[in-house]
């Protein structure tokens, strides 16, 4: 049939079609379709009954679990606007996320109420906090929902209304609260469905797991596809290697979003064999740059289907995909991101504005329907990124003579050695190729001559420890001298955020 437009049609329609088909599968607990109609009703109710009205925002503090959910939808029944934090956070950087979005209302685990009475003094608006648990005092979630109707609100809350915001990892400068609206959620794959290209390609028997965790964008963008076809979201409260790979053996999963460091962990982890991954039948990755050797990995081992998806918090993760038809064994494609779908334009363009040639690298720029309505309260910053109808990304890149982008870094990381760019994703890649080095992230170090040099994080495989004359002779005729590092550190580990990102920032400053 059609396809429903808005959250509140699919929630209906799911309850009616599919009532006992589960939803939701988390850590041994499971919510029907017609259950999460009705939960996420009654969350609905006891919003508007705490005043919250369209627009308003409410944070959530706390691993994934269903009361995400509950909430999530509810927010798209009624236009209240979701505002998931990193439960990972210090309490000054939940104060900057809470304090920023103006959140009057807080869902969070109970362990985080020391940290938010540390700050509450700071937060004015908020003026309800409901702990997640149920607790002894039988104050949680499902007490401050249970009284309420279970019928749909009867609101206005439209497909362009803000759903969610999410907060940008900062990985760049202070997060920035991106706002997105239900359509941007939904919009490539209806782009799909109108092309009949379903490169994404979800079915109701699905039972999919997102990795990626709900205060980053993949987290409910997943989601919220898996819930639009009806499928079984399968939710964990964290990324844990172990847990995921006893998943993947024997919890019947069939699709999963990961980050290529999820990836690269899984496989390292002792005895993986192909039998494992039987009944995957899609990953779907992205977020990052994936080095080659894990690439040719999951090819290998891993067996299945694979996409890659590029794009920002700001296009609601995906607008160019790497589809399964490039991912196969020397297949010349793996290099790039992907291509834009259809109906998502993307260009590098120069500094002066004008759109580079095949194979030139720029800034990327991307036109898509998925488009963020803006960073919050934050119209210069907002005005400076959407400009003529497109989202500049802040990636170097380019496109090639096939119309594959590439992706080689982020502005803000280049390193200018001598007048000369470099790409520490470019050098990453190299290094990564030698069998030595497990994991690696490069940086700038500045530099008395050149301005910068390069600087490389190198994490050893187990038992070896490639010295760095060993290294630097590795990368000849690899690497132009200019970009091989002129220093080494060797470490146990790489400071990543929860979308798999290295910190750079933090390298650089221990450097
Ligand atoms: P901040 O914007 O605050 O720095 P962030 O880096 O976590 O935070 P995201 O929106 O999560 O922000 O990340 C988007 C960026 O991730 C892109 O601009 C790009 O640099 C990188 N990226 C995403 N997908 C890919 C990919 N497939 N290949 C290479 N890089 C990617």
């Amino acid at each position: 049939g059609e396809r429903p437009r808005t959250i509140a049609a699919a929630s209906a329609r799911h309850a009616e079609t599919r009532p006992d088909h589960l939803a939701i599968a988390c850590e041994g607990r499971t919510v029907t379709y017609r259950e999460l109609h009705l939960r996420s009703n009654r969350t609905a109710h006891a919003l508007l009954a705490a005043g919250a009205v369209q627009g308003t925002r409410i944070g959530y503090l706390g691993h994934d679990g269903e009361h995400l959910y509950d909430l999530l939808l509810a927010c798209a029944k009624t236009g209240v606007v979701l505002v998931p934090a990193d439960p990972r956070l210090t309490a000054g950087e939940i104060e900057h996320v809470l304090r920023d979005s103006q959140a009057e209302l807080l869902f969070t685990e109970e362990r985080h109420l020391p940290a938010i009475d540390s700050i509450r003094s700071g937060l004015d608006r908020l003026r309800l906090v409901v702990p997640l648990e149920e607790g002894e005092a039988g104050d949680g979630f499902l007490a401050w929902t249970a009284a309420h109707p279970d019928t749909q609100p009867d609101t206005s809350a439209g497909p362009r209304h803000p759903l969610a915001q999410m907060y940008t990892s900062g990985t760049t400068g202070a997060p920035k609260g991106v706002v997105l609206s239900q359509a941007s959620f939904w919009a490539i794959s209806d782009l799909l469905a109108r092309h009949e290209l379903d490169w994404l390609d979800w079915r109701e028997d699905d039972r999919s797991l997102s990795l990626l965790p709900g205060h980053h964008i993949g987290g409910p963008w997943w989601f919220l596809h898996g819930y639009r076809a009806g499928c079984t979201n399968v939710l964990v409260p964290g990324f844990d290697a172990k847990r995921t790979m006893e998943l993947i053996r024997d919890g019947g999963l069939t699709t999963a979003l990961m980050v290529p460091s999820m990836l690269q962990i899984l496989l390292a982890e002792p005895d993986v064999e192909p039998a494992d991954f039987v009944g995957l039948r899609k990953v779907v990755y992205g977020g990052s740059p994936i080095p080659e050797s894990v690439l040719a990995r999951c090819i290998e081992v891993i067996g299945c289907e694979f996409a890659q998806i590029y794009g920002l918090t700001e296009t609601c993760a995906s607008a160019v995909c790497l589809p399964p038809a490039d991912h196969y064994p020397g297949s010349p494609r793996l290099g790039a991101a992907g291509r834009p779908y259809p109906g998502v334009a993307v260009q590098a363009v120069g500094p002066d504005g004008a759109v580079l040639g095949p194979g030139e690298i720029g800034e990327l720029r991307i036109d898509t329907p998925a488009v963020m309505e803006g960073y919050w309260q934050r119209p210069e910053e907002s005005r400076r990124t959407l400009r003529d109808g497109w989202l500049y990304t802040g990636d170097a890149g380019y496109v090639d003579a096939d119309g594959y982008v590439h992706v080689c870094d982020r502005i803000k990381d280049v390193i200018l050695v001598a007048g000369e760019n470099v790409y520490p994703a470019e050098v990453e890649k190299a290094l990564s190729k030698h069998p030595g080095v497990a994991d690696v992230a490069v940086t700038s170090v500045p530099h008395q001559v050149r301005g910068e040099a390069v600087h490389a994080c190198v994490v050893p495989r187990q038992g070896e420890r490639p010295s760095p004359r060993e290294l630097l002779l590795f990368l000849k005729g690899r690497l132009a001298d200019y970009k091989t590092p002129t220093s080494y550190e060797f470490v146990d580990e790489l400071p990543r955020n929860a979308g798999g990102k290295v910190l750079r920032r933090a390298l650089r400053a221990r450097a």
